[in-house]
C-alpha cells in the first residue's frame, strides 16, 4: 500500500483527471485542483508528500507557486509538468529544487516513474538531514553531559536548538518555584530587556501556559491560533508569525521552557523542529538535574566539613579542659592512698582506677586530634616486634587474669625487624589488645602472631569475642563509630581506639583491616614496613 499524499495542480481539468486516475491506480492518495490559490490553501492545511505542478497557469505562474510552497513546506517533493514552449521555465524550476519535470504530452509510465523517483529522492534527503541532525544532537549531548555549569548547559542547548531549527530568536527560562517566576537563563536575538535575569510570572502568558500544561506549543500563525486567546501575547513582537515553546521536563518535574521564534526565511516551525527541540530539551533536563544534584552534594559536603571542624574543635577544648581537674583528682587520690591504712584503700582505689580510665579517654581524644590535624611526627627506628608485643601484653596482665583469658603469642625467632616508631606501635597494639580483652567473654582466648610478608611484617590479634557483622568491618575504623548503640552497650569506650590505630598504621605506610564474622571471633591485622627492606 502506497501511502504518499499527492496534490495535482494544473489549470486544465483533463490533465488533473488523467493524473489523478493514473496515480490512484498505484494506490497514491491523490487530490487535484485547477486553482493555484486553492492548492496553496490545501497544502497549508495538511501535510502532503508531493506536488505535481503545471508551470504555465494564468492565475499564478508555477515557479511562483513553488516559491510560496517552499516557504511553509520546505521538504515537499515537487514534479513540474510543462509544454515544450515553457521548457526554460521548467529548467528554472528544477534549479530551484523541483525533483523532476515531465514534458507534455507524457506517457503515464513516465508519470509514475517521475513521481516514485521524486518521492525516493525526498526520502533520501530527509534521511540524510535526519542523520546529520542526529550527529549534531550526539555532539550536543556529549557537551551537555560533560558540564555541570547551568549557564554553559543552557547556552549550549539554546544554541543547538536555534541552529537545528533555523530559529533566529530564542530563550531558555527556568522555573523558580519559591518566587513563582520563570527567569531567563539564556537568550539570543531578543530585545535588550529580555536578557539573562529577566523574570515573568509563572502563572501568565505563553510560557506560563506551557509550564502549567507541560506540553509543547507549535504555533504557525500567532494571529490565527485560537489556543493563544487569553494568553496576553504581544503579536506585534512577531515579524514571522510562527513560534515554538517546549517544556524542559525531568520526569514529573518541569524545570522551565525553551522558546524559539523568527525562523529564517519567514518560514513556519515544523513538526520536525518540534521533534529535535524536544530531544534537546530532554538532554538539557537530564544535564540540569545532574548539575542541581551536584550543587546539593557540594553544599552538604561543605556543611559536613563544617560540622567535622566543630567536632574536632570541641574534642580539643574538652580534652584540654578535662586534663587539669583530672590530674588534680588523680594526684590527691594517690596521695590519700599513700596516707590511708590498707583497710581503707578500697574506695580510694576505685577513684584512682576510674581517674586512670578517664585519663585514657582524654589521651584518645588528644591523640585523635593530633592525628587528624597531621601534627604527629613519626620517629622511626629499627624495631624488634617480639619485644614490643611482650611488653604490651604485660600491661594487660591484670585484666587477662580477671577475665580468665588464655593469651598466646606466635612469633618466629627469624622475624625481621620493622622500621617503626616504638611509641606508636605500642599504641596500635594496646588499642587492639584492649578491644580483644574487652570484647572476649570470660574464659575466651586471644592469639597474637607476627610473620614476614614480602617487604612487610604482618601482625594479627585474634580473639574469640562476638565477632563483627560484615557490613560494619570498614566503618568501625571511623572515629566514634561503634557497632552497638552507645546508650545500650555494655562495654566502655568512645569509638576512637581503632581510628587512632588506623591513622598510626597509615603513618607507617601500612594497612589495617579486620577479618570477622558474627559469633566467630575477630582477627585484626596490620602491616609495618620491614627494616631490612632495602636489602631485599
Ligand atoms: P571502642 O572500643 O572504644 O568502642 P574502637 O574504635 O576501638 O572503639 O572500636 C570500635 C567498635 O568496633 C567497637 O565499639 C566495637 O563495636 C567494634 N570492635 C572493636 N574491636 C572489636 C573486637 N575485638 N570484637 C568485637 N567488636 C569489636
Amino acid at each position: 500500500m502506497n501511502e504518499a499524499k499527492i496534490l495535482v495542480l494544473d489549470d486544465e481539468a483533463s490533465i488533473c483527471e488523467i493524473c489523478t486516475r493514473s496515480l490512484r491506480r498505484y494506490s497514491y492518495d491523490v487530490v487535484a485542483t485547477t486553482s493555484p490559490r486553492r492548492a496553496l490553501e490545501i497544502l497549508k492545511a495538511e501535510d502532503y508528500d508531493l506536488l505535481l505542478l503545471d508551470v504555465r497557469m494564468p492565475e499564478m505562474d508555477g515557479v511562483e507557486v513553488m516559491r510560496r510552497v517552499r516557504g511553509f513546506a520546505p521538504d515537499i517533493a515537487i514534479v513540474i509538468m510543462t509544454g515544450y514552449a515553457s521548457l526554460e521555465a521548467a529548467i528554472e524550476a528544477v534549479k530551484q529544487g523541483a525533483a523532476d519535470f515531465l514534458q507534455k504530452p507524457f506517457q503515464l509510465d513516465n508519470l509514475r516513474l517521475a513521481v516514485s523517483g521524486a518521492l525516493a529522492k525526498r526520502d533520501l534527503a530527509r534521511e540524510r538531514a535526519r542523520s546529520q541532525a542526529l550527529m549534531h544532537l550526539v555532539q550536543v549531548s556529549e557537551k551537555l553531559a560533560s558540564s555541570l555549569d547551568t549557564n554553559v548547559l543552557v547556552q549550549s542547548a539554546l544554541y543547538a536548538a536555534m541552529t537545528e531549527t533555523g530559529g533566529q530568536r530564542g530563550s531558555v527560562m527556568l522555573y523558580q518555584p519559591e518566587e513563582g517566576v520563570l527567569r531567563v537563563e539564556g537568550a539570543a536575538g531578543l530585545p535588550q530587556e529580555v536578557s539573562v535575569g529577566y523574570a515573568v510570572s509563572a502563572e501568565q502568558g505563553v510560557v506560563g501556559h506551557v509550564l502549567k500544561c507541560g506540553r509543547a506549543l507549535l504555533v504557525e500563525d500567532v494571529q490565527q491560533d485560537g489556543r493563544l486567546v487569553g494568553l496576553s501575547l504581544r503579536q506585534e513582537q512577531y515579524d514571522n508569525p510562527s513560534f515554538l515553546s517546549m517544556p524542559i521536563r525531568a520526569g514529573e518535574r518541569i524545570l522551565g521552557v525553551l522558546n524559539l521564534s523568527e525562523k529564517v526565511g519567514g518560514a513556519p516551525f515544523l513538526a520536525s523542529d518540534l521533534e529535535v527541540t524536544g530531544l534537546l530539551c530532554n538532554q538539557l533536563a537530564i544535564a540540569l538535574e545532574k548539575a542541581y544534584l551536584f550543587g546539593e552534594i557540594q553544599e552538604s559536603y561543605r556543611r559536613l566539613q563544617e560540622v567535622d571542624r566543630l567536632k574536632s574543635e570541641f574534642i580539643h577544648i574538652a580534652a584540654h579542659e578535662l586534663r587539669t581537674p583530672l590530674s588534680i583528682i588523680l594526684g590527691y587520690a594517690m596521695m590519700l592512698r599513700e596516707e590511708l591504712e590498707e583497710s581503707q584503700r578500697e574506695q580510694i582505689d576505685a577513684i584512682v582506677d576510674s581517674s586512670l580510665q578517664l585519663n585514657c579517654l582524654v589521651d584518645d581524644m588528644t591523640n585523635l586530634r593530633y592525628l587528624e590535624s597531621g601534627e604527629v611526627l613519626l620517629v622511626a627506628h629499627q624495631l624488634d616486634l617480639s619485644e614490643v608485643i611482650e611488653e604490651v601484653v604485660t600491661r594487660f596482665e591484670q585484666l587477662i587474669q580477671n577475665k580468665d583469658l588464655h593469651v598466646s603469642c606466635q612469633i618466629p625467632d627469624s622475624l625481621p625487624p620493622v622500621r617503626a616508631d616504638r611509641e606508636k606501635v605500642e599504641l596500635i597494639l594496646s588499642n587492639l589488645l584492649s578491644n580483644a580483652t574487652k570484647f572476649t567473654p570470660m574464659g575466651g582466648s586471644i592469639h597474637i602472631r607476627a610473620e614476614p610478608r614480602a617487604d612487610k611484617v604482618l601482625v594479627a590479634v585474634e580473639d574469640t569475642g562476638p565477632g563483627i557483622p560484615q557490613q560494619e568491618c570498614e566503618r568501625i575504623f571511623e572515629p566514634f563509630y561503634q557497632v552497638e548503640d552507645s546508650l545500650r552497650r555494655e562495654h566502655g569506650g568512645m569509638g576512637l581506639g581503632l581510628s587512632i590505630a588506623r591513622e598510626l598504621v597509615l603513618l607507617h605506610d601500612g594497612r589495617i583491616w579486620v577479618e570477622s564474622q558474627p559469633e566467630a571471633g575477630s582477627t585484626f591485622l596490620f602491616t609495618l614496613p620491614r627494616a631490612d627492606e632495602e636489602q631485599l
